[in-house]
């Protein structure tokens, strides 16, 4: 890879930043200053230094999100602001991807990495992983539909629904609504709200609280991301 990327990549700034700090000589490869920033080298065998110091490079980059509502789960967007738009610069260096979709007025846990394998293991429809989400319901959920969601539900287009749990939080008689919470081992699209429409209520609020082992954490405001600690990497993997 050619060195001004890697160096980019290792949390030195960006392209630009990069070449001006090349041009400064402290930059040293198996301890010769290189200060051409097309250099090709090898992260896994060239000793790379910045002032003395070896560099910190990292292929593989992951964040948790709590992402706010009005912002869309994808790369580029031409009308809103898209999850990538909240990484530092720094952070977007690596091109990290969101893993999955959150609908735009969906808040909540978002895993964004550049690592492909993980984000196939976490997304095959095969691995069932399960995700569970927190939702605001206009009408009371029932115990029939904590046992039709154990069932699987039939969804709109007819898609019958693998089981999925239900967990009856607060029901308020007077404002005829409830909150609940809901796993589900899939991700068709609009799934949990088409699921509580399959049973004759509304979502009116959705925040996705978690994804396989990986727990939103509560120290996240909205809006808000950290990486992954080492702990939790494994943990996915
Ligand atoms: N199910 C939905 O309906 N929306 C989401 O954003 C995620 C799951």
């Amino acid at each position: 890879m050619r060195l001004d990327k890697l160096l980019a990549h290792s949390g030195l700034g960006t392209r630009k930043e990069v070449k001006k700090l090349l041009k400064t000589k402290i930059v040293e490869v198996n301890e010769e200053v290189v200060t051409d920033p097309k250099v090709h080298v090898d992260p896994e065998l060239d000793t790379i230094t910045v002032g003395g110091e070896p560099i910190e490079y990292q292929e593989f980059v992951y964040f948790m999100l709590n992402k706010p509502q009005g912002v869309i789960s994808a790369t580029e967007d031409v009308m809103h602001e898209t999850v990538l738009d909240l990484l530092e610069l720094q952070d977007s260096l690596q091109d990290p991807h969101p893993v999955g979709r959150l609908d735009i007025d969906t808040e909540g846990l978002l895993v964004l990495t550049n690592d492909g394998k993980l984000t196939h293991q976490l997304l095959s429809p095969k691995k069932e992983v399960p995700k569970t989400y927190e939702a605001e319901i206009a009408g009371i959920m029932t115990s029939e539909d904590i046992e039709a969601f154990l069932k699987g539900v039939t969804l709109d287009d007819g898609y019958e629904t693998l089981p999925a749990q239900l967990v009856l939080k607060e029901v308020n008689e007077d404002e005829q609504s409830s909150k609940v919470e809901i796993t589900i081992h899939e991700g068709k699209f609009h799934q949990v709200k088409r699921m509580v429409e399959a049973v004759g209520k509304e979502v009116t609020y959705l925040k996705r609280l978690s994804m396989g082992p990986l727990t939103l954490d509560p120290n996240l405001e909205l809006g808000s991301y950290r990486e992954l600690t080492k702990e939790e990497i494994a943990l996915l993997k």
